[in-house]
């Protein structure tokens, strides 16, 4: 049987000397798993176009609940990414998110146009990283069926307060007068970011913008909310959190 279809190499392993295994996140069946045959063979063909963070097309052949990649065409690398540490960390950040939260629900592209517009905002520098990585955060919870509740106070239903406060554990948000002041305490430029980028249609989720201090506090709260729902740790967050504090010298 045979598949074709589009996606990103999200995760690559060696298997023996030419031989990899690589995860696909598709456009339309989800997180694939395939094989690739002779592809570190100096020149192979389909070297590139199955290497992390390849965008390809791809033909895959399917025996016995395998999958084998017969060939693959590659419409964009973003070979960008390998200038910049941090970008590269992010990146398998985002790719390591995506095989915990997109495996699950075949068919939804929504996963795919959000790593794809993620990589391309990594690789133009267009954006600060705090913010990528807070939308792309906040954004996969809402695709993984985690949205926040921040439309308004959930006790009186007030819709904006200059400060108001949001409990992760329960996703509630309180205004100043009915908090008792627990939960992070999050500004009205806050609020109205997080709204965005829940609300918002995908083209516009980073058009936004915040202070580099903002931007750190939106990626501390979605990066908390994150790891609350997933209930696990990542290491390549760990990675990149110790790069950015400057625990890892570059
Ligand atoms: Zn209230």
């Amino acid at each position: 049987m045979s598949l074709n279809t589009q996606g990103i190499v999200i995760r690559e392993q060696t298997l023996r000397e030419n031989d990899r295994m690589i995860s696909i996140l598709t456009k339309d069946h989800g997180v694939v798993r395939a094989y690739v045959f002779g592809a570190k063979k100096p020149g192979g063909r389909l070297s590139s176009s199955t290497q992390l963070f390849a965008f390809s097309d791809f033909s895959l052949n399917k025996k016995n609940d395998f999958y084998t990649v017969d060939h693959a065409v590659a419409k964009e690398v973003f070979f960008e990414l390998r200038n910049n540490i941090e970008a590269i960390a992010l990146a398998q950040y985002f790719a390591q998110l995506e095989e915990e939260f997109a495996s699950s629900s075949e068919g939804n592209s929504e996963y795919l146009r959000l790593m794809l517009n993620s990589l391309h905002i990594l690789c133009k520098n267009k954006r600060p990283f705090p913010q990528v990585k807070a939308v792309f955060e906040l954004r996969l919870m809402c695709l993984s069926g985690y949205m926040p509740d921040i439309m308004m106070c959930s006790s009186c239903g007030k819709y904006e307060d200059e400060t108001m406060f949001f409990n992760l554990a329960d996703t509630t948000l309180l205004c100043k007068t009915c908090s008792d002041g627990s939960g992070r305490q999050i500004d009205l430029g806050l609020l109205r970011s997080l709204r965005h980028v829940c609300y918002s249609d995908h083209e516009k989720i980073f058009n936004f913008s915040l202070s580099d201090e903002g931007y750190e506090k939106m990626s501390s709260l979605t990066q908390d909310y994150l790891l609350l729902k997933a209930k696990r740790t990542f290491k390549t967050l760990d990675f990149y959190n110790a790069l950015t504090r400057g625990d890892i010298s570059t």
